[in-house]
């Protein structure tokens, strides 16, 4: 068996084995190795273990393997990517900047330190602060950047001292456990471990008293659940969750310039994106060409295998998400007008073209939940004030992009949007050394950028009469 997890330094087979399913045919292309409770045991053991050594390391040290890592997975990275096409789905073009993005958060993280801070100094008191490790940590990842997910959870971790478990989503584990191939040789044992479940041990990370933290990108609703199950031991939490993040077009636009670009920041990956625009806003005025427009590209997008180097949107990651799509298919046929797409290729895989709905209510599932696919709802506003209340009326809070000629002009705009990211004009930009995270149901916490490094540690402080 080929796919191993990495357990106290070792690779090893699991207790049991996990069929991985490439979206693009519906069939396993591959086994790997899935643990059962013991095996997590074990590797929590061992990550605790291993703590004390690896945290004792200076930052020098820990940068010194933790570039190792990068440099090691550079060396590797084309078999990393057409891997994760393979599992994931998605243009094999987009593996590869998924892959090179992932190294370059293990660099930027590698070189964050975090130093001993004088916060005060005054005559008789000296006041110090320090950020010290949190222990063993738990990095649980998503199904849609399999690798972009996970890097920037485990770099900060170790470079900050903590030993990692790293749990990928049971439908993509397989680069994850490459990852892991590649890391036994570089770092001590237990440092990194990864486990691969069936979505059955998760509870066990974040109930576990050896496990200071959980650091989890998913869904709303398990995000929830960790919360519950972490309460017990007081678990620290970084939660990304999810998201339905409007896209508002101003009035300004041209709709030839600015409809490929919305196209292009909700069908991403299938649409498959926490931050993808979910809900598209545009003006009465521009609203028929604009639908228009968007209907064309929708039409003329090259959907396929993601090996295949013309394919632009590859299928849906997995059959579950597949199954909840289509019932959001069968409601946006009911409740709207379908002007692209709306039915499933008639192929093997889990394939649902872009697929563009006008006319639809504001209460329609599509617009009022997260539909994390390539289904696009199209909104016409009236007003300023109007579209900024519908956008913000969400539960979620996690992103929003602003569409216009004039980018003075939706400054305004954006600062009275409810959420923790809104892009002007761009998209999905996420320097690795700015932080970010979700307001409302969208999440607790940060990550990238120094305060998501700083998640990963304690502070203390040390005061002192001199
Ligand atoms: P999906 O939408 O594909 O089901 P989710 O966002 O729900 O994905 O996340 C599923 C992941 O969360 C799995 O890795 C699963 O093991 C993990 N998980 C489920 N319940 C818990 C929990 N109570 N604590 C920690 N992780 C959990």
């Amino acid at each position: 068996m080929g796919y191993k997890l990495l357990i106290d330094g070792e690779l090893v087979n699991g207790a049991q084995i996990l069929d991985v399913i490439n979206p693009a045919t519906g069939e396993a292309f591959a086994a790997c190795a899935r643990a059962d409770a013991a095996q997590l045991e074990q590797a929590i053991a061992a990550a605790k273990r291993a703590f004390p050594a690896w945290s004792a390391l200076s930052h020098e040290q820990r940068r010194a393997k933790l570039l190792a890592l990068a440099d090691a997975v550079q060396a590797r990275a084309e078999e990393f990517a057409r891997l994760l096409t393979l599992e994931q789905g998605k243009p094999l073009a987009q593996a590869e900047h998924e892959v090179g993005g992932a190294i370059a958060a293990m660099r930027t993280f590698a070189d964050m330190d975090t130093q001993l801070k004088m916060l005060r100094e005054e005559p008789g008191t000296r006041i110090l602060q320090q950020r010290t490790p949190l222990g063993v940590v738990a990095a649980i990842t998503p199904w849609n950047f399999p690798m972009l997910m996970l890097t920037p959870k485990i770099a900060p971790a170790l470079i900050t001292g903590n030993t990692v478990i790293a749990k990928p989503a049971p439908t993509t584990p397989l680069t994850t456990m490459l990852l892991g191939e590649v890391a036994s040789t570089i770092l001590p044992p237990g440092v990194l471990n990864i486990v691969v479940d069936a979505n059955d041990l998760g509870g066990v990370l974040s109930r576990h008293p050896d496990v200071a933290k959980i650091s989890f990108t998913g869904s709303t609703a398990t995000g929830k659940k960790v919360m519950e199950s972490g309460a017990s031991t007081l678990k620290r939490l970084t939660l990304e969750l999810g998201g339905n993040d409007a896209a508002i077009v101003l009035d300004d636009v041209d709709v030839s310039t600015f409809a490929p670009r919305v196209f292009q920041a909700a069908m991403l990956n299938a649409g498959q994106v926490c931050f993808a625009a979910k809900r598209i806003y545009v003006p009465s005025r521009l609203y028929g060409p604009m639908c228009d427009a968007l209907a064309a590209l929708a039409r003329d997008a090259v959907v396929g295998d993601g090996l295949e180097r013309s394919t632009q949107i590859g299928p849906i990651q997995n059959q579950m998400q597949y199954e909840k799509l289509l019932s959001f298919l069968d409601e946006a046929r009911a409740r709207g007008k379908v002007i692209a797409g709306g039915a499933p290729l008639d192929r093997p895989g889990y394939f649902i073209p872009p697929t563009i709905v006008r006319d639809i209510p504001h209460d329609a599932r599509l617009v009022r939940e997260e539909q994390f696919g390539p289904l696009m709802p199209i909104l016409a506003y009236d007003s300023i004030d109007e579209v900024i209340v519908r956008a913000n009326d969400s539960e979620y809070g996690l992103g929003g992009t602003i569409w216009t000629t004039d980018p003075e002009r939706a400054l305004p705009i954006a600062q009275r949007i409810d959420s923790g990211m809104v892009w002007i004009n761009k998209h999905l930009d996420l320097p690795f050394d700015l932080p970010f995270g979700g307001a409302k149901s969208s999440g607790i916490g940060s990550e990238y950028g120094r305060e998501g490094l700083e998640e990963f540690t304690q502070r203390k402080l040390i005061n002192m009469a001199v």
